[in-house]
Protein backbone atom coordinates (compact mmCIF):
# COMPACT_ATOMS: atom_id res chain seq x y z
CA UNK A 1 0.00 0.00 0.00
CA UNK A 2 0.91 3.32 -0.92
CA UNK A 3 2.53 6.14 1.33
CA UNK A 4 1.34 10.02 0.44
CA UNK A 5 3.82 12.86 0.69
CA UNK A 6 1.52 15.80 -0.01
CA UNK A 7 3.15 19.01 -0.81
CA UNK A 8 1.95 22.55 -0.69
CA UNK A 9 3.51 26.17 -1.09
CA UNK A 10 3.03 29.30 0.73
CA UNK A 11 3.82 32.74 1.00
CA UNK A 12 4.36 33.28 -2.80
CA UNK A 13 3.93 31.25 -6.18
CA UNK A 14 7.27 30.16 -8.15
CA UNK A 15 9.34 28.44 -4.95
CA UNK A 16 9.78 25.13 -7.28
CA UNK A 17 7.43 22.96 -5.39
CA UNK A 18 7.48 21.17 -8.77
CA UNK A 19 11.05 20.57 -8.47
CA UNK A 20 11.45 20.01 -4.99
CA UNK A 21 8.68 16.77 -5.67
CA UNK A 22 10.49 15.70 -8.51
CA UNK A 23 14.08 15.88 -6.74
CA UNK A 24 11.94 14.17 -3.28
CA UNK A 25 10.95 11.38 -6.01
CA UNK A 26 14.73 11.17 -7.32
CA UNK A 27 16.00 10.84 -3.60
CA UNK A 28 13.48 8.18 -2.80
CA UNK A 29 14.37 6.27 -5.86
CA UNK A 30 18.07 6.24 -4.76
CA UNK A 31 16.46 4.88 -1.18
CA UNK A 32 15.56 1.68 -3.42
CA UNK A 33 11.59 2.99 -2.94
CA UNK A 34 9.04 3.25 -6.23
CA UNK A 35 7.34 6.28 -6.55
CA UNK A 36 4.66 8.43 -8.55
CA UNK A 37 4.14 12.22 -8.77
CA UNK A 38 1.11 13.45 -9.26
CA UNK A 39 -0.07 17.45 -9.73
CA UNK A 40 -3.30 18.82 -8.22
CA UNK A 41 -3.95 22.28 -9.93
CA UNK A 42 -6.83 24.77 -8.91
CA UNK A 43 -7.42 27.03 -11.90
CA UNK A 44 -10.82 26.32 -13.76
CA UNK A 45 -9.25 25.63 -16.90
CA UNK A 46 -10.53 21.63 -17.95
CA UNK A 47 -6.47 21.49 -18.56
CA UNK A 48 -4.07 23.58 -20.04
CA UNK A 49 -4.12 22.68 -23.33
CA UNK A 50 -5.84 25.68 -24.28
CA UNK A 51 -3.76 27.99 -22.01
CA UNK A 52 -1.64 30.81 -23.42
CA UNK A 53 1.94 29.94 -22.85
CA UNK A 54 2.64 33.22 -21.82
CA UNK A 55 0.62 32.42 -19.31
CA UNK A 56 0.75 28.78 -18.01
CA UNK A 57 4.61 27.74 -19.85
CA UNK A 58 4.54 24.67 -21.89
CA UNK A 59 2.15 21.84 -21.76
CA UNK A 60 3.70 19.01 -21.49
CA UNK A 61 1.54 15.86 -23.22
CA UNK A 62 1.87 12.73 -21.30
CA UNK A 63 2.12 9.14 -23.27
CA UNK A 64 -1.69 8.26 -23.24
CA UNK A 65 -2.24 12.23 -24.74
CA UNK A 66 -3.08 14.03 -21.54
CA UNK A 67 -2.35 17.90 -22.01
CA UNK A 68 -0.46 18.81 -18.33
CA UNK A 69 1.17 20.98 -16.44
CA UNK A 70 4.73 21.40 -17.31
CA UNK A 71 5.72 19.95 -13.73
CA UNK A 72 5.22 16.63 -14.72
CA UNK A 73 7.98 17.16 -17.49
CA UNK A 74 10.07 17.55 -14.21
CA UNK A 75 8.68 14.78 -12.49
CA UNK A 76 9.32 12.30 -15.51
CA UNK A 77 13.03 14.29 -16.53
CA UNK A 78 14.21 13.64 -12.19
CA UNK A 79 12.46 10.04 -11.71
CA UNK A 80 12.28 8.32 -15.15
CA UNK A 81 8.48 7.30 -14.48
CA UNK A 82 6.26 8.12 -17.59
CA UNK A 83 2.87 10.17 -16.34
CA UNK A 84 -0.34 9.71 -17.30
CA UNK A 85 -3.68 11.10 -17.87
CA UNK A 86 -4.46 10.26 -13.81
CA UNK A 87 -1.93 12.10 -12.68
CA UNK A 88 -2.67 15.67 -13.11
CA UNK A 89 -6.34 17.03 -12.34
CA UNK A 90 -7.92 20.89 -12.28
CA UNK A 91 -10.90 22.26 -10.48
CA UNK A 92 -12.19 22.71 -14.18
CA UNK A 93 -11.75 18.81 -14.91
CA UNK A 94 -13.11 17.79 -10.77
CA UNK A 95 -16.11 20.17 -11.27
CA UNK A 96 -16.78 18.79 -14.85
CA UNK A 97 -16.80 15.68 -13.60
CA UNK A 98 -19.33 16.52 -10.78
CA UNK A 99 -21.90 18.49 -12.77
CA UNK A 100 -21.99 15.32 -15.47
CA UNK A 101 -22.43 13.42 -12.56
CA UNK A 102 -25.29 15.58 -11.08
CA UNK A 103 -26.71 16.06 -14.46
CA UNK A 104 -26.56 12.10 -14.77
CA UNK A 105 -28.38 12.18 -11.42
CA UNK A 106 -26.11 10.35 -9.67
CA UNK A 107 -26.15 12.24 -6.43
CA UNK A 108 -30.03 11.22 -6.26
CA UNK A 109 -31.38 14.22 -5.80
CA UNK A 110 -29.14 15.66 -3.29
CA UNK A 111 -27.96 19.04 -2.78
CA UNK A 112 -24.84 19.06 -4.92
CA UNK A 113 -22.08 21.10 -2.85
CA UNK A 114 -18.24 21.52 -2.26
CA UNK A 115 -18.35 19.28 0.86
CA UNK A 116 -18.67 16.23 0.16
CA UNK A 117 -18.78 16.54 -3.45
CA UNK A 118 -16.41 18.47 -5.02
CA UNK A 119 -14.17 17.07 -2.47
CA UNK A 120 -14.99 13.51 -2.23
CA UNK A 121 -14.32 14.01 -6.37
CA UNK A 122 -10.85 15.45 -5.48
CA UNK A 123 -10.51 12.73 -2.89
CA UNK A 124 -11.23 9.96 -5.75
CA UNK A 125 -8.81 11.38 -7.57
CA UNK A 126 -5.86 11.04 -4.84
CA UNK A 127 -6.63 7.64 -3.34
CA UNK A 128 -7.90 5.68 -6.69
CA UNK A 129 -3.90 5.20 -7.40
CA UNK A 130 -3.23 0.98 -8.07
CA UNK A 131 -0.53 1.29 -4.64
CA UNK A 132 1.79 -0.22 -6.79
CA UNK A 133 4.23 2.17 -5.89
CA UNK A 134 5.85 2.51 -2.61
CA UNK A 135 5.34 6.78 -2.40
CA UNK A 136 3.22 8.82 -4.32
CA UNK A 137 3.72 12.25 -3.80
CA UNK A 138 0.99 14.60 -4.25
CA UNK A 139 2.07 18.46 -5.38
CA UNK A 140 -1.01 20.91 -4.62
CA UNK A 141 -0.50 23.73 -7.28
CA UNK A 142 -1.27 27.31 -5.91
CA UNK A 143 -0.48 29.19 -3.05
CA UNK A 144 -2.04 28.11 0.82
CA UNK A 145 -4.42 31.04 1.12
CA UNK A 146 -6.24 31.08 -2.26
CA UNK A 147 -9.88 31.11 -2.14
CA UNK A 148 -8.94 28.52 -5.37
CA UNK A 149 -6.84 26.33 -3.54
CA UNK A 150 -9.48 25.53 -0.66
CA UNK A 151 -11.14 22.65 -2.17
CA UNK A 152 -7.97 20.43 -2.72
CA UNK A 153 -6.40 21.66 0.77
CA UNK A 154 -9.83 20.05 2.45
CA UNK A 155 -9.50 17.47 0.37
CA UNK A 156 -5.87 16.22 1.13
CA UNK A 157 -7.12 17.07 5.07
CA UNK A 158 -9.21 14.47 4.92
CA UNK A 159 -7.15 11.59 3.10
CA UNK A 160 -4.81 12.20 5.87
CA UNK A 161 -7.53 11.21 7.93
CA UNK A 162 -8.44 8.50 5.88
CA UNK A 163 -4.85 7.28 5.15
CA UNK A 164 -3.98 7.79 9.10
CA UNK A 165 -0.36 9.37 10.01
CA UNK A 166 1.80 5.97 8.86
CA UNK A 167 0.71 6.89 5.68
CA UNK A 168 0.32 10.20 5.11
CA UNK A 169 2.68 12.81 5.21
CA UNK A 170 2.42 16.92 4.41
CA UNK A 171 5.49 19.36 3.74
CA UNK A 172 5.39 22.49 3.47
CA UNK A 173 7.41 24.69 0.82
CA UNK A 174 8.38 28.30 1.98
CA UNK A 175 10.01 31.38 1.29
CA UNK A 176 12.12 33.79 3.72
CA UNK A 177 13.17 36.56 1.98
CA UNK A 178 16.15 38.62 2.65
CA UNK A 179 15.71 42.42 3.83
CA UNK A 180 18.35 44.27 2.85
CA UNK A 181 17.68 47.06 4.93
CA UNK A 182 17.39 44.93 7.82
CA UNK A 183 20.63 42.43 7.00
CA UNK A 184 18.14 39.72 7.54
CA UNK A 185 16.33 37.02 6.21
CA UNK A 186 12.90 37.09 7.69
CA UNK A 187 10.97 34.29 8.86
CA UNK A 188 7.61 35.68 9.63
CA UNK A 189 6.18 35.21 6.01
CA UNK A 190 6.88 31.58 6.85
CA UNK A 191 4.73 31.76 10.13
CA UNK A 192 1.89 32.99 8.94
CA UNK A 193 1.64 30.62 6.01
CA UNK A 194 1.76 27.41 7.90
CA UNK A 195 -0.67 29.45 10.61
CA UNK A 196 -2.69 29.71 7.86
CA UNK A 197 -2.32 26.31 6.54
CA UNK A 198 -2.81 25.18 10.16
CA UNK A 199 -6.39 26.81 9.93
CA UNK A 200 -7.77 24.29 7.67
CA UNK A 201 -6.46 21.65 9.93
CA UNK A 202 -3.43 20.45 7.82
CA UNK A 203 -0.50 20.71 10.66
CA UNK A 204 2.66 19.72 7.76
CA UNK A 205 5.57 18.11 9.50
CA UNK A 206 8.29 18.94 6.95
CA UNK A 207 9.35 22.66 6.08
CA UNK A 208 11.33 23.04 2.74
CA UNK A 209 12.63 26.81 3.70
CA UNK A 210 13.41 28.49 0.22
CA UNK A 211 16.12 30.96 0.88
CA UNK A 212 19.02 32.45 -1.63
CA UNK A 213 20.98 32.32 1.35
CA UNK A 214 22.47 30.21 4.16
CA UNK A 215 20.35 30.49 6.87
CA UNK A 216 21.55 31.06 10.23
CA UNK A 217 20.80 28.27 13.08
CA UNK A 218 18.73 30.52 14.80
CA UNK A 219 16.19 31.32 12.71
CA UNK A 220 16.11 27.98 11.64
CA UNK A 221 15.00 27.17 15.24
CA UNK A 222 12.92 30.36 15.48
CA UNK A 223 10.76 28.77 12.97
CA UNK A 224 10.87 25.12 14.41
CA UNK A 225 9.48 26.82 17.82
CA UNK A 226 7.01 29.32 16.48
CA UNK A 227 5.69 26.76 13.65
CA UNK A 228 5.72 23.68 16.34
CA UNK A 229 7.76 21.38 13.58
CA UNK A 230 10.91 19.29 14.79
CA UNK A 231 14.09 21.02 13.91
CA UNK A 232 15.85 19.11 11.66
CA UNK A 233 12.59 19.17 10.29
CA UNK A 234 12.95 22.40 9.19
CA UNK A 235 14.78 22.25 6.12
CA UNK A 236 16.86 24.69 4.45
CA UNK A 237 16.17 24.48 0.81
CA UNK A 238 18.79 27.02 -0.63
CA UNK A 239 19.12 28.46 -4.45
CA UNK A 240 21.37 26.31 -6.41
CA UNK A 241 23.17 26.71 -10.20
CA UNK A 242 21.49 24.16 -11.95
CA UNK A 243 18.65 22.69 -11.47
CA UNK A 244 19.95 19.10 -11.27
CA UNK A 245 21.73 19.83 -8.35
CA UNK A 246 18.46 19.86 -6.39
CA UNK A 247 18.60 16.48 -4.83
CA UNK A 248 22.30 16.62 -3.76
CA UNK A 249 21.37 19.76 -2.38
CA UNK A 250 18.09 18.71 -0.68
CA UNK A 251 19.75 15.36 0.14
CA UNK A 252 22.27 17.52 2.27
CA UNK A 253 19.87 19.22 3.72
CA UNK A 254 18.38 15.77 5.37
CA UNK A 255 14.74 15.83 3.04
CA UNK A 256 15.04 12.49 1.94
CA UNK A 257 16.19 10.75 5.57
CA UNK A 258 13.61 13.24 7.51
CA UNK A 259 10.75 11.99 4.79
CA UNK A 260 11.74 8.26 6.48
CA UNK A 261 12.09 9.37 9.26
CA UNK A 262 8.04 11.01 9.52
CA UNK A 263 7.47 7.38 8.11
CA UNK A 264 9.14 5.04 10.58
CA UNK A 265 11.86 3.86 7.95
CA UNK A 266 14.93 3.03 8.55
CA UNK A 267 17.84 4.61 6.59
CA UNK A 268 20.86 3.36 7.31
CA UNK A 269 22.64 3.69 4.15
CA UNK A 270 23.49 6.67 2.63
CA UNK A 271 21.85 6.25 -1.15
CA UNK A 272 24.10 6.41 -4.11
CA UNK A 273 23.75 9.64 -6.05
CA UNK A 274 26.62 9.29 -8.02
CA UNK A 275 24.63 9.28 -10.98
CA UNK A 276 23.47 13.20 -10.32
CA UNK A 277 26.98 13.94 -9.37
CA UNK A 278 28.32 13.56 -12.90
CA UNK A 279 25.57 15.18 -14.07
CA UNK A 280 26.07 18.43 -12.06
CA UNK A 281 29.72 18.37 -12.44
CA UNK A 282 29.11 17.83 -16.23
CA UNK A 283 26.77 20.92 -16.37
CA UNK A 284 29.20 23.20 -13.90
CA UNK A 285 32.61 22.01 -16.02
CA UNK A 286 31.78 21.32 -19.68
CA UNK A 287 34.76 20.99 -21.96
CA UNK A 288 32.99 23.19 -24.73
CA UNK A 289 29.95 24.96 -25.60
CA UNK A 290 27.86 25.81 -28.98
CA UNK A 291 25.19 28.18 -29.43
CA UNK A 292 21.87 27.47 -30.73
CA UNK A 293 19.54 29.63 -32.18
CA UNK A 294 15.68 29.08 -31.43
CA UNK A 295 13.25 30.58 -33.34
CA UNK A 296 10.00 30.92 -31.81
CA UNK A 297 7.01 33.23 -30.87
CA UNK A 298 6.97 32.85 -27.24
CA UNK A 299 10.54 33.40 -26.76
CA UNK A 300 10.19 35.98 -24.21
CA UNK A 301 9.60 33.65 -21.49
CA UNK A 302 11.90 30.70 -20.82
CA UNK A 303 9.19 28.31 -19.24
CA UNK A 304 7.09 28.62 -22.44
CA UNK A 305 10.11 26.02 -24.01
CA UNK A 306 10.60 24.31 -20.56
CA UNK A 307 11.05 21.03 -21.57
CA UNK A 308 12.87 22.46 -24.63
CA UNK A 309 15.62 24.05 -23.06
CA UNK A 310 16.16 21.15 -20.87
CA UNK A 311 16.43 18.48 -23.60
CA UNK A 312 19.04 20.74 -25.18
CA UNK A 313 21.10 20.63 -22.05
CA UNK A 314 20.79 16.96 -21.72
CA UNK A 315 22.49 17.01 -25.50
CA UNK A 316 24.98 19.13 -24.27
CA UNK A 317 26.09 17.05 -20.92
CA UNK A 318 26.25 13.80 -23.42
CA UNK A 319 28.63 15.72 -25.58
CA UNK A 320 30.11 17.53 -22.58
CA UNK A 321 29.12 20.92 -23.91
CA UNK A 322 27.44 23.82 -23.37
CA UNK A 323 24.32 25.02 -25.30
CA UNK A 324 24.42 28.30 -25.16
CA UNK A 325 20.19 29.30 -26.45
CA UNK A 326 19.80 32.48 -28.35
CA UNK A 327 16.13 33.00 -28.45
CA UNK A 328 15.10 34.43 -31.60
CA UNK A 329 11.49 36.26 -31.98
CA UNK A 330 10.50 34.58 -35.58
CA UNK A 331 8.94 37.73 -36.79
CA UNK A 332 11.82 39.81 -36.69
CA UNK A 333 12.45 38.61 -39.81
CA UNK A 334 9.14 40.16 -41.63
CA UNK A 335 11.47 43.40 -41.63
CA UNK A 336 15.62 41.84 -40.77
CA UNK A 337 17.62 39.94 -42.39
CA UNK A 338 18.18 36.18 -40.79
CA UNK A 339 21.87 36.67 -41.90
CA UNK A 340 21.64 39.44 -39.59
CA UNK A 341 20.49 37.26 -36.02
CA UNK A 342 21.86 33.50 -37.25
CA UNK A 343 24.85 34.34 -38.76
CA UNK A 344 27.39 32.20 -36.34
CA UNK A 345 25.33 30.10 -34.60
CA UNK A 346 26.21 26.31 -34.28
CA UNK A 347 22.89 25.02 -34.90
CA UNK A 348 19.01 26.30 -35.57
CA UNK A 349 15.80 25.13 -33.83
CA UNK A 350 12.53 26.15 -34.68
CA UNK A 351 9.92 24.78 -32.01
CA UNK A 352 6.70 23.80 -32.05
CA UNK A 353 4.34 26.35 -32.68
CA UNK A 354 0.50 27.45 -33.59
CA UNK A 355 -0.92 30.24 -36.09
CA UNK A 356 0.38 32.02 -38.60
CA UNK A 357 2.11 35.10 -36.90
CA UNK A 358 6.03 34.38 -37.29
CA UNK A 359 5.39 31.37 -39.73
CA UNK A 360 7.11 33.32 -42.66
CA UNK A 361 9.95 34.34 -40.36
CA UNK A 362 10.43 30.23 -39.51
CA UNK A 363 10.48 29.59 -43.09
CA UNK A 364 13.46 32.17 -43.54
CA UNK A 365 15.18 30.52 -41.03
CA UNK A 366 14.97 26.87 -42.23
CA UNK A 367 16.25 28.62 -45.79
CA UNK A 368 19.17 30.21 -43.96
CA UNK A 369 20.15 26.70 -41.89
CA UNK A 370 19.64 24.60 -45.49
CA UNK A 371 21.69 27.07 -47.73
CA UNK A 372 24.27 27.42 -45.03
CA UNK A 373 24.71 24.29 -44.46
CA UNK A 374 23.83 24.54 -40.47
CA UNK A 375 22.45 21.97 -38.38
CA UNK A 376 19.02 22.36 -38.25
CA UNK A 377 16.15 20.88 -36.11
CA UNK A 378 12.64 21.28 -36.40
CA UNK A 379 10.10 20.28 -34.08
CA UNK A 380 6.13 19.79 -35.17
CA UNK A 381 5.89 23.57 -36.67
CA UNK A 382 9.49 23.87 -37.52
CA UNK A 383 9.12 20.49 -39.68
CA UNK A 384 6.13 22.07 -41.50
CA UNK A 385 7.60 25.33 -41.77
CA UNK A 386 10.46 23.42 -43.36
CA UNK A 387 8.55 21.17 -45.83
CA UNK A 388 7.00 24.85 -47.04
CA UNK A 389 10.62 26.09 -47.49
CA UNK A 390 11.78 23.10 -49.59
CA UNK A 391 8.14 23.10 -51.57
CA UNK A 392 8.65 26.92 -52.21
CA UNK A 393 12.50 27.06 -52.77
CA UNK A 394 13.40 23.65 -53.90
CA UNK A 395 10.13 22.15 -55.94
CA UNK A 396 8.84 25.12 -57.38
CA UNK A 397 5.28 25.30 -55.07
CA UNK A 398 5.92 29.06 -54.42
CA UNK A 399 2.51 29.45 -53.44
CA UNK A 400 3.07 26.42 -50.61
CA UNK A 401 0.67 26.89 -47.20
CA UNK A 402 -0.80 25.31 -44.61
CA UNK A 403 -4.46 25.59 -43.95
CA UNK A 404 -3.95 26.99 -40.47
CA UNK A 405 -2.61 30.25 -41.94
CA UNK A 406 -5.93 30.97 -43.79
CA UNK A 407 -8.22 33.36 -41.91
CA UNK A 408 -11.22 32.19 -40.06
CA UNK A 409 -13.72 31.02 -42.14
CA UNK A 410 -12.08 31.34 -45.80
CA UNK A 411 -10.29 29.51 -48.31
CA UNK A 412 -6.99 28.85 -48.25
CA UNK A 413 -5.11 31.31 -50.27
CA UNK A 414 -2.30 28.89 -51.89
CA UNK A 415 -1.63 25.26 -52.16
CA UNK A 416 -1.83 23.76 -48.75
CA UNK A 417 0.89 21.26 -48.20
CA UNK A 418 0.48 21.11 -44.82
CA UNK A 419 -3.62 20.24 -43.94
CA UNK A 420 -5.84 19.76 -41.03
CA UNK A 421 -5.83 16.29 -39.75
CA UNK A 422 -9.43 14.62 -40.64
CA UNK A 423 -8.80 11.57 -39.12
CA UNK A 424 -6.57 9.04 -38.24
CA UNK A 425 -5.19 5.52 -36.63
CA UNK A 426 -4.96 5.58 -32.93
CA UNK A 427 -3.76 1.81 -31.97
CA UNK A 428 -6.78 -0.06 -33.48
CA UNK A 429 -9.64 2.68 -33.74
CA UNK A 430 -10.36 5.56 -36.30
CA UNK A 431 -9.81 9.47 -34.65
CA UNK A 432 -12.04 11.45 -36.57
CA UNK A 433 -12.13 15.50 -36.26
CA UNK A 434 -13.89 18.30 -38.17
CA UNK A 435 -13.20 21.98 -38.72
CA UNK A 436 -15.75 22.62 -36.62
CA UNK A 437 -14.47 21.04 -33.42
CA UNK A 438 -13.29 22.55 -30.25
CA UNK A 439 -10.24 24.20 -29.78
CA UNK A 440 -9.94 21.74 -26.68
CA UNK A 441 -8.88 17.80 -27.37
CA UNK A 442 -8.64 17.66 -30.89
CA UNK A 443 -4.98 17.33 -31.53
CA UNK A 444 -3.46 14.04 -32.54
CA UNK A 445 -2.24 13.69 -28.97
CA UNK A 446 0.38 11.31 -26.81
CA UNK A 447 2.16 8.55 -28.46
CA UNK A 448 2.39 7.23 -31.60
CA UNK A 449 4.84 4.80 -33.18
CA UNK A 450 6.78 5.77 -36.25
CA UNK A 451 8.82 3.32 -38.77
CA UNK A 452 11.89 4.78 -39.73
CA UNK A 453 13.99 4.43 -43.04
CA UNK A 454 17.41 2.26 -42.00
CA UNK A 455 20.47 4.28 -42.93
CA UNK A 456 18.65 7.55 -42.59
CA UNK A 457 20.18 10.56 -40.04
CA UNK A 458 17.34 9.79 -37.60
CA UNK A 459 17.30 5.97 -37.73
CA UNK A 460 21.34 6.73 -36.84
CA UNK A 461 21.00 8.72 -33.85
CA UNK A 462 18.32 6.06 -32.37
CA UNK A 463 19.94 3.21 -33.30
CA UNK A 464 16.53 2.05 -34.37
CA UNK A 465 14.28 2.17 -36.99
CA UNK A 466 11.26 1.65 -34.38
CA UNK A 467 10.70 4.29 -32.67
CA UNK A 468 7.31 5.80 -30.19
CA UNK A 469 7.20 9.39 -29.56
CA UNK A 470 4.86 11.94 -28.43
CA UNK A 471 2.53 14.38 -30.35
CA UNK A 472 0.48 17.54 -30.27
CA UNK A 473 -0.77 19.22 -33.65
CA UNK A 474 -3.95 19.59 -35.52
CA UNK A 475 -2.12 19.29 -38.67
CA UNK A 476 -0.21 17.30 -41.20
CA UNK A 477 1.86 17.61 -44.05
CA UNK A 478 0.18 15.96 -47.45
CA UNK A 479 1.92 12.92 -48.00
CA UNK A 480 0.51 13.28 -51.68
CA UNK A 481 3.28 15.87 -52.08
CA UNK A 482 5.57 13.61 -51.00
CA UNK A 483 7.27 12.34 -54.53
CA UNK A 484 8.09 15.67 -55.34
CA UNK A 485 9.78 17.08 -52.51
CA UNK A 486 11.96 13.57 -52.00
CA UNK A 487 13.11 14.60 -56.12
CA UNK A 488 14.20 17.41 -54.63
CA UNK A 489 16.10 16.05 -51.47
CA UNK A 490 13.73 16.43 -48.59
CA UNK A 491 13.83 12.43 -47.82
CA UNK A 492 10.55 11.38 -45.44
CA UNK A 493 12.83 9.04 -43.40
CA UNK A 494 9.79 8.25 -40.95
CA UNK A 495 6.46 7.77 -41.21
CA UNK A 496 3.89 6.25 -39.05
CA UNK A 497 3.44 2.41 -39.92
CA UNK A 498 0.89 2.50 -42.32
CA UNK A 499 2.56 5.20 -44.29
CA UNK A 500 -0.20 7.39 -44.24
CA UNK A 501 1.30 10.10 -42.05
CA UNK A 502 4.55 12.26 -41.78
CA UNK A 503 6.51 11.47 -39.19
CA UNK A 504 10.30 12.57 -39.74
CA UNK A 505 11.86 14.45 -43.27
CA UNK A 506 15.84 15.38 -43.54
CA UNK A 507 17.46 16.80 -46.33
CA UNK A 508 19.71 13.94 -47.87
CA UNK A 509 22.84 16.61 -48.55
CA UNK A 510 22.92 18.75 -45.87
CA UNK A 511 24.76 18.13 -42.64
CA UNK A 512 22.08 18.13 -40.35
CA UNK A 513 18.75 18.76 -41.08
CA UNK A 514 16.24 16.80 -39.60
CA UNK A 515 12.02 17.87 -39.12
CA UNK A 516 10.11 15.70 -36.53
CA UNK A 517 6.16 16.17 -36.62
CA UNK A 518 6.58 15.27 -32.88
CA UNK A 519 7.79 16.54 -29.88
CA UNK A 520 10.82 14.67 -28.80
CA UNK A 521 12.02 17.25 -26.20
CA UNK A 522 9.02 15.88 -23.71
CA UNK A 523 10.97 12.05 -23.40
CA UNK A 524 14.34 13.57 -22.89
CA UNK A 525 15.94 13.03 -19.74
CA UNK A 526 19.44 14.82 -18.18
CA UNK A 527 20.23 10.56 -17.37
CA UNK A 528 18.76 9.54 -20.50
CA UNK A 529 19.07 12.46 -23.21
CA UNK A 530 17.08 12.49 -26.25
CA UNK A 531 19.15 10.80 -29.01
CA UNK A 532 17.98 13.31 -31.86
CA UNK A 533 19.52 16.06 -29.33
CA UNK A 534 22.41 14.07 -28.64
CA UNK A 535 23.20 14.23 -32.45
CA UNK A 536 22.00 17.77 -32.66
CA UNK A 537 24.54 19.24 -30.47
CA UNK A 538 27.29 16.85 -31.78
CA UNK A 539 26.43 18.30 -35.53
CA UNK A 540 26.66 21.46 -33.60
CA UNK A 541 29.79 21.10 -32.12
CA UNK A 542 31.19 19.90 -35.55
CA UNK A 543 29.69 23.24 -37.13
CA UNK A 544 31.24 25.36 -34.53
CA UNK A 545 34.45 24.15 -35.13
CA UNK A 546 33.94 25.14 -38.95
CA UNK A 547 33.41 28.91 -38.53
N1 LIG B 1 0.35 24.36 -35.33
C1 LIG B 1 0.79 23.09 -35.79
C2 LIG B 1 -0.30 22.04 -35.77
O1 LIG B 1 -1.27 22.15 -35.06
C3 LIG B 1 1.98 22.60 -35.02
C4 LIG B 1 1.69 22.31 -33.59
C5 LIG B 1 2.94 22.14 -32.77
O2 LIG B 1 4.01 22.62 -33.14
N2 LIG B 1 2.84 21.52 -31.64
O3 LIG B 1 -0.21 21.07 -36.48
Amino acid sequence: MSRFIFITGGVVSSLGKGLGSAALGALLQARGYTVRLCKLDPYLNVDPGTMSPFQHGEVFVTDDGAETDLDLGHYERFTGVHANKDDSVSSGRIFTNVLEKERRGDYLGATVQVIPHVTNEIKDFILDKDGSADFILCEIGGTVGDIESLPFLESIRQAGNTLGRERALYIHTTLLPYIPAAGELKTKPTQHSVKELMSVGIRPRILLCRSDREIPEDELRKISLFCNIDEEKVIPALDVKTIYEVPLSYHAAGLDTQVLDCFGLESKEEPDLSNWEYIVDRVKDPEGEVTIAVVGKYTNLADSYKSLNEALTHGGIANNAKVNIKFVEASIFDEENPQDHLQGVDGILVPGGFGARGSEGKIKAAQFARENKVPYFGICFGLQMAVLEAARNLAGITDATSTEFAEDGEDVQGTPLVGLMTEWMKGNELEARGETCDLGGTMRLGSYPAKLEAGSKAAAAYGSIDVEERHRHRYEVNMNFRAQLEEHGLKFSGVSPDGSLPEICEHVDHPWFVGVQYHPELKSKPLDPHPLFVSFIEAAIKQSRLV
